[in-house]
C-alpha cells in the first residue's frame, strides 16, 4: 500500500487505519482481534499519535509484547520522528462511576540516555491507612502460608501461563501492577491455592517483614465476621483486615449469596485497593457465573485481572510429575511417568493422587514401581471418576446388538441363541460392574448365582475357541468402554 509523506495533514483516525493493516499481517487473528480491535486513535499532534486503550493491563500488555511492532508501524506513517503516546480509561473510577484517563508514552518513546522512565503505576489520589501510623513498627501477622506452595514447584504449561505471569507480576510489585485485584479461577484441583500462595511466599521473600501478607479462606473469613458480629466486635474485625498489605481470599465462590459478607468484603475492598493493597481472589469459576454474588462486588472483581487456569496438556502433566518424584527423591521410570499422565487428565489433584497412591503401594506391598503395578493403580483412579456402567445398560447394549427385545433374556427361555445372548450381558456385567453374582443373577429375572458364575465360565471358554464370538464380545466391550469415558 502506499504510505503518505510526511507532513501532509493527516487525522489519527487515517493513520492509525493505516498502521492497522501493517499490524493485521503482522499478527495472528486472535491477537488482532484481542489487543488492537479495542484500540482508539484519538489524537495526533505533529508526530505524536494517541491511542485510547481500554485499561492499564492492556497498556502493560501492548507495551510488552507489541512495542516494536507498534513503534516501527507508526514511524512507516509518521516519520522517524514519531511517538505513540497511549491515553488509558481507568476503571478504577470515582464515585460517579466514571472512569478516568492517564496519558503515559510509550517506552519505545525513550532515547537510550533516559532508559528507566518509571510506569505510571500509582494513578489517583492515594488514601492513607489510617492505622499505619508513621516511625511504628509494623505488627506481625502470621501469613498462614504453606511453605511448600512456590512459584518453582509450580509448572508452568499453556494452561496456566497467563497466570502464571500475572501472579508473578504481582508478588514483584504488589499493588503496583494494574493487576488488581488478581482473579485467578478454574475448576478444582488446578492449581488456584497453589498459584495464590506462592504469590505470598514470594513477596516473604522478597520483601520479608515489609509487607503484611495474609491468606484466608473465604469460609474462615465468613465465619470470622459471623462470629465478630455475634461478639458485637465487627470494628475490630474490620481494622485488623485493614492492616493487611497482601490479602489473599481463597475460593470466594464460597461467598455466594452471603451478603453480609460479600458487603464487608466490599467496604474492605475499597479500603484496601484505595491504599495501594494487593488483593488476590480464586475462584472456582468465572466471577459473573457465580450466583448470589451482589454486581457491587463483580465489579470490583472486574477491576484487575481475571485469568483463568486450565486443565494441563500432556506435556505439563508429564513435566509436573517429573518434578514432583524428582522433589520427593524418588525415581519412577519415564513410561510409568508418561503411563500416568496419559490416563490421569482431570486435574492435578488426581495425577499426584495416582502418583502418591502408585508410591504407597510400592512400599506397604515392598513391590517394584512398575508398569503392572501402576496400571492397577490407575484402573481404580480412572474407575473412580469414570461414570459406572450399570447392568441394564450392558443389558440394552447387549440386546440391541443382537435385535433382541431385552425381556426375552430376562425371561426363562432355553433356545440356544438367546440362552448365549443372556450368557455374554451376565459375562459382561461381571466384567465390567462392580455387582455381585447375586446382584447379577437378579437383574436376569432372578437367577441364582451359581448361573451367573456358568454363564462367565461358558463365554470365556467359548471365547478361546470361537473366533466370531470373541470378535462380537469384543465389540461390545468396545462399546461398553466408550461408554465410561
Ligand atoms: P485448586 O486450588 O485449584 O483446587 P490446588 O492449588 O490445591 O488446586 O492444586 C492441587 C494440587 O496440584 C496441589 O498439590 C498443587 O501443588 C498441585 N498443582 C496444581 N497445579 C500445579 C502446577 N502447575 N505445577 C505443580 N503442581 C501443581
Ligand atoms: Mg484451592
Amino acid at each position: 500500500m502506499l504510505e503518505k509523506p510526511v507532513g501532509m495533514s493527516q487525522s489519527a483516525q487515517s493513520v492509525w487505519t493505516s498502521c492497522l493493516d501493517v499490524i493485521n499481517d503482522n499478527v495472528n487473528p486472535q491477537s488482532f482481534k484481542t489487543w488492537f480491535n479495542p484500540i482508539e486513535p484519538v489524537k495526533l499532534e505533529k508526530d505524536v499519535l494517541t491511542i485510547q486503550v481500554p485499561s492499564m493491563f492492556f497498556y502493560e500488555w501492548l507495551e510488552e509484547h507489541y512495542v516494536d511492532l507498534l513503534s516501527k508501524t507508526i514511524k512507516k506513517f509518521l516519520g522517524i520522528e514519531a511517538r505513540l503516546e497511549y491515553s488509558i480509561i481507568l476503571e478504577r473510577a470515582d464515585a460517579s462511576g466514571n472512569g478516568s484517563t492517564v496519558n503515559v508514552p510509550t517506552l519505545a518513546n525513550k532515547d537510550s540516555q533516559n532508559p528507566s522512565v518509571a510506569m505510571p503505576v500509582s494513578i489517583g489520589p492515594e488514601i492513607p491507612n489510617p492505622f499505619v501510623i508513621p516511625g511504628l513498627k509494623k505488627i506481625k501477622i502470621d501469613p498462614q502460608l504453606n511453605q511448600n506452595y512456590t512459584f518453582n514447584n509450580f509448572i508452568e504449561g499453556e494452561c496456566n501461563s497467563l497466570a502464571r505471569s500475572a501472579g508473578f507480576a504481582v508478588a514483584n510489585k504488589p499493588g503496583q501492577t494494574a493487576f488488581n485485584p488478581l482473579m485467578l479461577y478454574g475448576g478444582v484441583g488446578l492449581g488456584k491455592t497453589h498459584l495464590a500462595q506462592a504469590i505470598g511466599n514470594k513477596i516473604k521473600e522478597l520483601y520479608k517483614d515489609q509487607y503484611i501478607v495474609l491468606y484466608v479462606q473465604s469460609e474462615k473469613f465468613s465465619n470470622q465476621f459471623v462470629d465478630a458480629i455475634k461478639n458485637n466486635s465487627k470494628n475490630d474485625f474490620f481494622n485488623f483486615y485493614q492492616l493487611v498489605d497482601v490479602l489473599i481470599l481463597d475460593d470466594v465462590q464460597f461467598l455466594s449469596s452471603k451478603h453480609k459478607t460479600q458487603d464487608i468484603l466490599f467496604h474492605l475492598f475499597n479500603h484496601l485497593h484505595q491504599a495501594g493493597k494487593q488483593l488476590i481472589f480464586t475462584s472456582d469459576r468465572h466471577p459473573k457465573d457465580i450466583d448470589g454474588m451482589d454486581d457491587r462486588l463483580l465489579s470490583r472483581f472486574k477491576w484487575g485481572l481475571s485469568c483463568d487456569l486450565q486443565p494441563p496438556d500432556l506435556e505439563t502433566r508429564i513435566a509436573i510429575l517429573g518434578k514432583k518424584t524428582y522433589m520427593d527423591g524418588i525415581s519412577v521410570p519415564k513410561e510409568i511417568i508418561e503411563y500416568i499422565a496419559h490416563n490421569i487428565d482431570s486435574n492435578v489433584r488426581e495425577l499426584e493422587g495416582a502418583l502418591i497412591s502408585l508410591m504407597a503401594q510400592s512400599s506397604l506391598n515392598k513391590k517394584e514401581i512398575d508398569l503392572n503395578l501402576a496400571k492397577q493403580i490407575i484402573k481404580n483412579f480412572v474407575r473412580n471418576i469414570t461414570r459406572e456402567v450399570s447392568i441394564d445398560y450392558i443389558q440394552k447394549l447387549v440386546c440391541d446388538f443382537y435385535e433382541m427385545p431385552i425381556d426375552i433374556i430376562k425371561a426363562k427361555s432355553r433356545k440356544r441363541e438367546i440362552v448365549q445372548t443372556r450368557q455374554i450381558a451376565m459375562f459382561l456385567s461381571k466384567a465390567h460392574t462392580k455387582s455381585s453374582l447375586k446382584n447379577i443373577g437378579k437383574h436376569f429375572g432372578g437367577k441364582d448365582h451359581s448361573t451367573v458364575i456358568h454363564a462367565c465360565n461358558t463365554i470365556d471358554n467359548l471365547m478361546q475357541i470361537d473366533k466370531k464370538l470373541r470378535g462380537e464380545v469384543d465389540a461390545l466391550q468396545k462399546k461398553i468402554k466408550i461408554s465410561m469415558t
